[in-house]
């Protein structure tokens, strides 16, 4: 693959490496979802899965909206209308940016196809959902990643909602909410991804330099670029149990320094522990914890 040269780069920051489509033609399926009546799991049509903690497995119709296991209480992981439909107060919620779609940036061969095939299975355009909604009653922005499209890696796109999101609720006022889940940066979009965490902080200080507040819901795993920056930007930083939060993977820190990791390395508790993160929450104690979050600082 041929590199691009440094003014092919500066076009493209400049020009925006992304496309926006029409939202009744996107692909999303946020809103579809939600006015569904049914709780169930969007896993697979099999009726049983297997809990990767406790190695049981699970009846499918076991798990609750929540999508916890059963036997363990595992938090297996949810799409962004799951976490709508446990976090906001029915109806309230409002998708900003749902049609924005990469343009691949950097002509890396086959993106186009991999994209394509991350919205047919994830249904939403991009990694990242968006939008602004309640949480017990108070207003709030929020920005849900998704593992389920390409790893919630961070391309150009998500690091332009997320930074819009930040951006709009800075204009409008509001808090804000990121749930951030993440392999760290998408590697076909090479710099222009890397370039996302100085874009989303920007934007991060600009609302923190507004005085409105930021919470960040680290869930499992969130690593690299995404670690690297927002994700421990937030004012409070909450975690789910056991959540793998780090920046390079186990294996790397290991060659690298040539030493054996503590037991529960990089787990939401060994970071709450190093004061990486302030409180880990249930899930279903979320949506509760987040109110009051919001009430104490609303002004
Ligand atoms: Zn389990």
């Amino acid at each position: 693959m041929k590199l691009p040269s440094f003014a092919d780069l500066k076009k493209g920051i400049v020009e925006k490496k992304y496309v926006e489509v029409a939202t009744n033609t996107s692909k999303t399926a946020i809103s579809s979802f939600l006015k569904k009546k049914s709780n169930g799991p969007s896993i697979p049509d099999e009726s049983w899965v297997k809990c990767k903690k406790c190695m049981n497995l699970v009846y499918k119709k076991e798990i609750t909206k929540y999508r916890l296991c059963p036997n363990c209480g595992a938090h297996f992981r949810m799409t962004p209308a799951e976490r709508i439909r446990i976090t906001c107060d029915e109806g309230t919620f409002e998708e900003w940016d749902a049609g924005l779609t990469t343009a691949n940036p950097m002509g890396y061969p086959d993106y186009d196809k991999v994209i394509e095939g991350a919205q047919d299975k994830s249904g939403i355009r991009e990694a990242v959902v968006t939008g602004k909604c309640e949480i017990g009653g108070q207003k709030a922005a929020i920005a849900i990643m998704d593992s389920h499209f390409m790893m919630g890696s961070m391309g150009s796109v998500v690091g332009e909602k997320i930074t819009r999101a930040f951006e709009r609720a800075t204009e409008e006022g509001l808090p804000i909410i990121v749930y951030t889940v993440s392999g760290g940066a998408r590697m076909q979009e090479g710099i222009m991804s890397l370039m996302q965490m100085a874009k989303v902080s920007e934007a991060v200080a600009r609302h923190d330099d507004a005085g409105l507040l930021y919470v960040v819901v680290i869930t499992d795993p969130t690593t690299g670029g995404v670690t690297a920056s927002f994700a421990m930007l937030g004012d409070i930083i909450l975690a789910e149990p056991k959540a793998l939060i780090g920046f390079a993977g186990q294996r790397v820190i290991k060659a690298t320094i040539g030493q054996d990791l503590p037991e529960g390395f990089q787990r939401s508790e060994f970071q709450l522990e190093h004061g990486f993160v302030d409180r880990i929450v249930n899930r279903q104690e979320l949506k509760k914890e987040l109110t009051t979050i919001l009430k104490l600082h609303s002004k």
